[in-house]
């Protein structure tokens, strides 16, 4: 991506911004995360299909922070998840540039958070139909049956907490897991300490998760979390209406309306 380099060259040279968070060839086929701050090395940055992590997470690290302003390649995942960051008070627009990629591989300019958001909202979140399918049958099982289902998925589980250190929506500085005095969740990587961590993972983004996948790509064991982070998902937009992050919105479940529905207290 020759315009992605040439507009990474004259920011840098301007002093627009300190830092380029983009994507370079990584080891084999993978790609990696790059933190440029010379213009000389804007020529690692690239851009293709195999550029699936979510450089969002980077925007709230402290050690980024350090660097600079920061301009951010930014294809739709991403976009996604600076919208949401900014929902949350966690980034203004005066704290990044944005270089949006377009599905088509084409740099785009945001002047604003507001042109984020009127973009994506030509790009919905859309749960593939093999997902939705998966949910469906999980939630026909019977109780017993889903809780025996999801013991045996995150039985592999060894709590290496790489998901949570891909997802850029986990950005607490002290995450409850790691808390012991209390201890709230066990530690243990043994049925009830995974089934602990990851129902309280899921609940945490519910209504915030921009369904980028990156918790699920950054597992070793290939565990199917984004099942959990896609139902609810679909689950927040049949009782609340929303689907995705939108800036004139609280989020779901630190806000509160009259007529919410009640019907999950059974
Ligand atoms: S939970 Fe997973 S899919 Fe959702 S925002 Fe975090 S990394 Fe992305
Ligand atoms: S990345 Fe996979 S193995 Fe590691 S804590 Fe998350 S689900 Fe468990």
């Amino acid at each position: 991506m020759n315009e992605l380099i040439k507009k990474a060259v004259a920011l840098l040279e301007s002093d627009s911004v300190q830092v380029i968070i983009g994507y370079a060839e990584g080891t084999g086929t993978r790609t990696r995360a790059i933190f440029i701050t010379r213009t000389a090395d804007c020529e690692n940055l690239i851009f293709d299909s195999r550029c699936v992590q979510n450089l969002a997470v980077y925007l709230t690290k402290s050690e980024i922070k350090k660097l600079g302003k920061p301009a951010i390649v930014a294809p739709i995942p991403v976009l996604r998840s600076i919208l949401q960051l900014a929902v949350e008070n966690q980034i203004t627009e005066n704290d990044l540039v944005v270089l949006g990629i377009t599905p088509q591989s084409e740099l785009v300019d945001f002047e604003s958070f507001a042109a984020i958001e009127a973009f994506l909202s030509t790009h919905q979140i859309v749960i593939e139909e093999k997902y939705q399918e998966t949910i469906r049958e999980i939630k026909a099982m019977p109780v017993t049956e889903r809780f025996a289902y999801w013991v045996k998925e995150l039985e592999p589980c060894f709590k290496c907490y790489a998901c949570r250190a891909a997802c850029p929506l986990c950005y607490c500085t002290r995450c409850t897991v790691d808390n012991n005095q209390p201890q709230w969740i066990s530690v243990a990587s043994h049925p009830l300490g995974n089934l602990e961590w990851h129902i309280m993972r899921a609940m945490h983004l519910a209504g915030r998760c921009t369904d980028c996948e990156a918790c699920y790509n950054a597992c070793p064991m290939s565990i199917p979390i984004h099942l959990l982070t896609k139902n609810m998902l679909q689950d927040v937009t049949e009782n609340f209406g929303t689907y995705g992050p939108s800036l004139d919105k609280l989020n779901t479940l630190s806000s509160f309306k009259p007529d919410d529905k009640e019907s999950f207290i059974r």
